[in-house]
């Protein structure tokens, strides 16, 4: 039977928010984390934006229409979700999260910073970790040097980057990511797991 979230039995290592600006990498250190790390599982959220080559459905994002995310919206089914990047919706689907919990596993949520401050209301257990670039310069480096975006987008992304950089005080922990393998030891370290385990 899955567990109802009664908010008594989530310990802050259960449930790990990695949020952070745009371009610092949560999604190479939630990848390492997810291929490395078997005792940590990554929630898959859904999403309404079209798959990249080589996404899968179920192990990247549960791709949906815009009708069905407004339907597991109206159901309760999301622990939080947010328009991303003024574009697409994201969420992550609550059942998923409490059935990993009470499996045993150490759950890591890898979402945007609005998503990260519905968690802290809606999972207060939960703990938050910013993830942070080492220097401003490094994460403009970063977000230009990617070259996925296009000039316009690119500046809005900035834009977004300097405020997200300001919530970093709303966080439990801030984890620098000067390199993706020590960044998602420390992380493990924070999930309460040996980085050992991490092969
Ligand atoms: P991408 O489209 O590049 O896969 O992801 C774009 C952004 O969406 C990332 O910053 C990621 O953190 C965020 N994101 C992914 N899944 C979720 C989710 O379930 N909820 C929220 N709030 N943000 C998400």
């Amino acid at each position: 039977m899955p567990q109802e979230h009664t908010g008594a039995s989530i310990a802050p290592e259960h449930v790990t928010v990695l949020a952070g600006p745009t371009a610092v990498g949560k999604g190479t250190v939630s990848t390492y984390i997810r291929d490395h790390c078997p005792d940590v599982w990554l929630s898959v959220s859904a999403t309404t934006r079209a798959p990249r080559p080589g996404e899968q459905e179920g192990v990247h994002y549960f791709f949906v229409d815009d009708d069905e995310f407004q339907r597991m919206v109206d159901e309760g089914q999301m622990l939080e979700w947010a328009v991303v990047h003024n574009r697409s919706r994201y969420g992550t689907p609550r059942q998923k999260v409490l059935d990993a919990v009470a499996a045993g596993r150490r759950v890591l949520l890898e979402i945007d910073l609005a998503g990260a401050r519905q968690v802290r209301q809606s999972m207060p257990e939960a703990q938050l970790v910013f993830l942070a670039p080492p220097t401003w310069e490094e994460l403009v480096a970063r977000l230009t040097g990617r070259g996925t975006e296009s000039p316009e987008e690119q500046q809005v992304r900035l834009e977004t980057a300097k405020m997200e950089l300001a919530a970093e005080p709303e966080f439990d922990h801030t984890v620098v990511n000067d390199q993706v393998e020590t960044a998602a030891q420390r992380l493990v370290e924070l999930m309460g797991l040996d980085p050992r385990t991490c092969a």
